[in-house]
């Protein structure tokens, strides 16, 4: 999730200068960008194998406390920690081995240095206890932090997001992509007549004495920082189990009481979308954690086996259609999207935040074989292709390396197209649905650079597919295939390409489709008469030009 409403308003808001902007943006990270953004020495030396948050959240005066208990292996002999936490919550005291330690604060980076000897291959625990009134959600998802709402009977509705700004805004941890906990243990207390549900399942529910309860989640999966969760509000819910590809998969939804009735008429699209996307991308990948469907205040997120929603019981995106062609209307897009995730952002995760497009692009995509499952391959063309009308081309789909810097939000629709095209040219639909559920076995609960999936792309293609990644991930143009027809002849030729581009597409001439192989330099080729038109298949994300 994230960009959409960006992408929405972006007709509004985008302008020449902004990308300008964007540029002088790049140049101005600042120290703090580079520590939340980079593999700092005082992060590479400690491997993380397991977090117990441990917190209370109080939603009359919208503060919480708690502590972050934190498990690691010893990778390098190294005494100072860091441990992100962003103001104005604060880390009150930090422990190990029952030994109060030292705490040097650098804004929202935090050094911890510690007392007693880090021997490699041990693995050591740290508390890490804090507090304070976090940082107020105003636009979830889009901001993040919590989100302070009611629902219609004034019941409390709270939930936290955090997509790029990162889990240190709620909660302190090693808040860098590359390292995933390898399992997690999540304690929530908040008042009694409310329902916490986060990641993973339930293990234990808690009624205390001072008209609180606790429930205890255990994710037993790696999970990414941004996708732990918390949601409280009067919930109802309702189950299913699943026959999939790995056996029996529990599906749960947890619903606002109200919308209860609404929500078990509307929530089949999940098992539909689990039907759709096993087929294509392979089994889910958290059985063990079970699936589910969360309400909350705001649009919705991919938080890992507690997909949050708040479509509003709508179809399409809030009632709309992103791809303006009626096909994304056959589907709630929050469900479809943000389920797509589980295979491509939390098994498949990014280790740099700059490659977001390995999250987004899939995902984007995934949209467009939802439909191809259900309604065939000529609607989800139709839905894809449309959603072309959505691209900027205003920066890179890859944004800055080591500073905590997102691509363009092109990496939604312009990667979703540049996969379809790759579909195109693999020309095996088959083997194509074998790629994507290779990238999904090949890269199980990793995070992994684009180079990797690059690699990966082309090997199992059997194409030499560098220049086609550095066309459509590191530059902005489209590529435009030039041609004129005259005298019996067409010539043509790649404008608007990066070096050594040479993608091959499928054009026909009159009634007989062929492939074309053009490069920079004009080719010809003999034609039975000028007069008959010259058309590009739709499917490949190029631009054709006559040139006169
Ligand atoms: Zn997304």
């Amino acid at each position: 999730m994230k960009r959409f409403l960006l992408i929405l308003s972006a007709i509004l808001i985008i302008t020449s200068g902004q990308s300008q902007g964007l540029l002088q943006e790049k140049n101005n990270f600042t120290k703090q960008d580079t520590l939340r953004g980079s593999i700092t020495p005082e992060r590479a030396w400690w491997d993380l194998t397991y977090y117990h948050l441990d917190i209370e959240v109080k939603p009359d005066t919208k503060f919480i406390s708690g502590k972050n208990t934190i498990h690691y292996k010893v990778l390098k002999s190294y005494q100072v920690m860091q441990i992100d936490l962003q103001s104005p919550l604060e880390i009150t005291k930090a422990i190990q081995n029952g030994k109060a330690l030292e705490v040097r604060h650098e804004r929202n980076a935090h050094f911890i240095t510690l007392k007693s000897n880090q021997t490699i291959g041990d693995v050591n625990s740290i508390e890490i206890y804090y507090k304070g009134n976090p940082k107020e959600a105003k636009r979830a998802p889009w901001d993040g932090g919590f989100s302070w709402k009611k629902d219609k009977n004034g019941k409390h509705f709270v939930a936290t997001s955090c997509q790029g700004l990162g889990a240190s805004v709620w909660w302190p941890n090693k808040d860098h992509m590359y390292d995933e906990v390898d399992s997690m243990l999540i304690s929530v207390t908040n008042p009694k007549g409310l329902t916490n549900v986060s990641n993973g399942r339930l293990r234990q529910l808690v009624e205390n004495n001072n008209n609180t309860v606790t429930s205890h989640w255990f994710v037993n999966n790696p999970i990414n920082n941004y996708g732990v969760n918390v949601n409280i509000g009067d919930y109802a819910n309702f189950s299913e189990v699943y026959q999939g590809e790995k056996g029996d998969l529990d599906m749960n939804y947890h619903v606002l009481k109200d919308n209860l009735a609404k929500a078990k008429t509307h929530f089949k699209d999940a098992p539909k979308m689990m039907k759709a996307f096993e087929h294509w991308f392979g089994p889910y990948p958290f059985y063990e954690d079970s699936f589910k469907l969360v309400e909350v205040p705001y649009l919705g997120m991919e938080h890992q086996s507690s997909v949050t929603y708040g479509n509003k019981y709508m179809q399409g995106y809030l009632g709309s259609d992103l791809s303006g062609t009626g096909w994304g209307l056959k589907f709630d897009f929050i469900i479809i999207h943000e389920a797509g995730h589980e295979w491509f952002a939390n098994n498949i995760t990014n280790k740099d935040i700059a490659d977001m497009w390995i999250h987004e692009a899939f995902t984007s995509y995934s949209e467009n074989l939802f439909l191809d499952y259900y309604y065939g391959k000529e609607a989800a063309a139709d839905y894809v292709i449309g959603t072309r009308k959505n691209v900027q081309n205003d920066k890179p789909l890859i944004g800055a390396y080591h500073v905590n810097n997102e691509g363009s939000g092109d990496m939604y629709y312009k990667g979703a197209n540049m996969l379809h095209t790759l579909r195109q040219l693999v020309e095996d639909d088959e083997k194509w649905r074998q790629i994507l559920r290779g990238l999904n076995s090949e890269f199980y609960h990793q995070t992994v650079t684009t180079k990797q999936i690059e690699d990966y792309l082309s090997e199992h293609s059997g194409i030499d597919l560098s220049a086609f990644f550095n066309q459509y991930l590191r530059d902005v143009r489209i590529p435009t295939l030039e041609y004129s027809h005259k005298n019996r002849v067409l010539k043509y030729r790649w404008t608007n390409t990066v070096n050594g581009f040479n993608l091959p597409v499928k054009i026909s001439i009159g009634d007989d489709e062929q492939w074309l192989y053009p490069k920079a330099e004009w080719q010809t080729l003999g034609t039975s008469s000028s007069k008959k038109p010259i058309n590009l298949n739709r499917n490949f994300y190029v631009i054709l030009k006559e040139k006169r």
